[in-house]
């Protein structure tokens, strides 16, 4: 497969396009960007793009042909999250490049263990207890929230690397001549990190803007801090936004109205429940609000992917999520009657 390279004001990128909208887009079809920012002859690479073994569709060639026409001293390899798709070819980079892998705490864990994905524990690291989401869900003890299965994540996601160093919110790394800026961007993911690069306004923004909306709901994360860091990003004013998937934005207002855009498509989804709980039908399941938050999720059904069974669908757990943070906002409370988890107004 042929991955078409984009120049950036600070190196190069290979977008992160997914393959298409059929059943194997779970399945590793799914790619993650790549970004270089170069100074002399020091550079930083963000992401590692998917793997996929035994498929054309691995980005893992391309990246390392860029590396090697470049001929840079690859000084860093930030890692922005633990997705498989930003992640799969991190330790082939490592071993031909040697740049200091960096990734944040949060999500170090997984990055180097990605099989910690299919235990229950993991969804604390998104402010959530496991016994919390199956109550939601109204599944048992036991019960598999779906795209954590084991199978499906040691096929396609157990690429694990080694991180060398920690890095936070505010930490500068020098490359060349610049001060990059390490910015946390929790949400899609609790460890996601971003650069912010001041000499050329540039923000590096990883997936913030793959998550809910109605055409593009994402799997766990947390709202609230979704929220949060679309405002952090806001605030930096910058000139270019580079996302972790589609094609980002190239003057300072596109990336005004793109984050913006982002920001809005938060509250209304928040919007949108509060309405379906408030027209007179009662508490509802979060299955029961589905069909109507995520209408065309629901028509694909990501049961295809995960298996039979499986209900931990990417629009589900979008709208647990949005519920969590209205329950903590005092809007919406948990109704449990006769075994059975439902939602409401306060
Ligand atoms: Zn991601």
């Amino acid at each position: 497969m042929r991955f078409y390279e984009i120049t950036t004001p600070d190196g190069w990128g290979i977008p992160g396009i997914h393959g298409n909208w059929a059943e194997d887009e779970l399945d590793g079809n799914v790619q993650g960007a790549v970004f270089l920012i170069r100074s002399g002859d020091e550079a930083l690479l963000i992401d590692s793009g998917n793997r996929v073994p035994g498929s054309d569709v691995s980005m893992g060639p391309t990246i390392v042909e860029k590396l090697e026409r470049d001929g840079v001293t690859l000084k860093y390899l930030l890692i922005s999250h633990f997705h498989y798709d930003h992640t799969g070819n991190a330790a082939e980079i490592k071993q031909r490049f040697g740049p200091e892998v960096l990734a944040h705490a949060l999500d170090r864990p997984v990055i180097e263990d990605p099989l910690i994905l299919a235990s229950p524990e993991n969804a604390l690291r998104f402010g959530v207890t496991p016994e919390q989401l199956l109550a939601d869900f109204n599944l048992a003890p036991g019960e598999s929230l779906g795209l954590s299965d084991p199978a499906v994540i040691d096929r396609y996601w157990n690429f694990p690397v080694a991180v060398d160093r920690e890095v936070a919110d505010g930490d500068v790394l020098h490359v060349g001549e610049l001060e990059l800026q390490v910015v946390h961007l929790p949400g899609h993911a609790p460890g996601q990190v971003g650069i912010w690069n001041p000499a050329t306004r540039s923000l590096y923004c990883a997936d913030i803007v793959h998550y809910p909306s109605p055409l593009s709901p994402y799997p766990i994360g947390n709202a609230a801090d979704q929220i949060a860091t679309l405002e952090k990003c806001l605030a930096f004013g910058a000139e270019y936004l580079w996302e972790g998937h589609y094609l980002g934005a190239y003057d300072a207002p596109a990336v005004k109205r793109r984050l913006e855009h982002l920001l809005r498509a938060q509250h209304d989804t928040a919007d949108r429940l509060l309405t379906l709980l408030g027209r007179g039908e009662g508490p509802q399941t979060i299955l029961e609000l589905l069909p109507e938050v995520f209408p065309i999720k629901t028509d694909l059904n990501y049961e295809v992917s995960s298996g039979p069974g499986h209900r931990w669908a990417y629009a589900e757990a979008c709208i647990q999520t949005h519920l969590q943070r209205l329950v903590e906002l005092g809007r919406v409370q948990r109704v449990s009657a006769a075994g059975v988890v439902r939602f409401a107004l306060v």
